[in-house]
């Protein structure tokens, strides 16, 4: 079988829902190119939308293909993660690329290609790649990690995480596109990324001031109903301190205890819960040790 038949049956025993679709096809080819291409191009119309590819991940074992995925990506304006293991299969990484806007894969050359050592004379002849399904593995999940957070935009999107599996160590950095980079889709679209520039400073903006607004107003939530409302910090301290009634917030008709008198009982019994806690295990432990 397969990877691609593989990996589609073992996909749709997890979950039948999702349409699958597979190709096993030489992407460094002139053909093979071109149904990539419009694999990528098509779009899969829902109702009312019309959204095409979210994302490209990039799992593949050699610089040729990856040079061909950044290719039609950069064609394409098509945001994608690149995903890699050593050689000698003991580390890793992942990378994002954005076009024009991050580094491409030819903008930053591996040293060796940039030597103009042809990648296929340095593997020996008969002498495989090491592997360690445990490295794949690691990278693998950093991968869909990473995509899922892209994906449904939560937490910190890394731009490269490295994975070196001796010393447990994750390198992390930002790679900037390369003007001089020999990819020219690379080129057009970093100029449409610098051209761009006033208009994502003009959302940025307006972002930040809807959410000032946001903290000003308190409307979290249009329907309301309990008058619950985000305060300042220092009003919470004035208030408890008697000084400042008049800022409750509307609704709140009742004056906040003051902040001595509300943690001194609370501390104490907070304590002795430990220790009523600690005796409990202590007694537990005389129980096991008896026995
Ligand atoms: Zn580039």
């Amino acid at each position: 079988m397969t990877k691609t038949d593989a990996a589609v049956q073992t996909l749709s025993s997890i979950n039948p829902d999702v349409v699958l679709e597979s190709y096993s096809l030489n992407i460094t080819t002139v053909k093979g190119f071109e149904v990539f291409m419009e694999s990528l191009k098509r779009t899969w119309k829902k109702a009312g939308d019309n959204s095409g590819v979210d994302i490209v991940l990039s799992c593949v074992d050699n610089y040729e293909a990856r040079m061909v995925v950044n290719q039609a990506c950069n064609e394409l304006k098509q945001t994608w993660m690149e995903s890699g293991v050593s050689e000698d299969a003991v580390s890793g990484h992942i990378q994002l690329l954005i076009p024009g806007e991050t580094a491409c894969f030819a903008c930053a050359p591996p040293l060796v290609v940039a030597s103009g050592v042809d990648e296929r004379t340095l593997k020996r002849e008969g002498v495989c790649a090491a592997s360690l399904p445990t490295t794949m593995g690691v990278v693998a999940g950093l991968l869909v990690q990473n995509t899922l957070k892209y994906l449904l935009k939560f937490g910190y999107v890394s731009p490269y995480l490295g994975y070196n599996s001796l010393k447990d160590f994750f390198p992390t950095m930002e790679m900037r596109p390369n003007p001089q980079c020999s990819n020219l889709a690379c080129l057009e679209r970093q100029k449409e990324y610098i051209k761009a520039k006033p208009a994502r400073d003009a959302v940025a903006k307006a972002k930040m001031e809807a959410e000032a607004s946001v903290t000003e107003d308190c409307p979290l939530h249009m329907d309301n109903e309990w008058n619950i409302c985000v305060v300042d910090d220092t009003e919470i301290i004035g208030s408890t301190s008697g000084q400042s009634i008049d800022t409750l917030p509307e609704g709140l008709t009742h004056e906040l205890p003051i902040a001595d008198k509300l943690q001194a009982p609370s501390t104490v019994e907070g304590t002795s819960a430990v220790i009523d806690d600690l005796e409990d295990l202590q007694r537990q432990l005389d129980a096991l040790n008896a026995v």
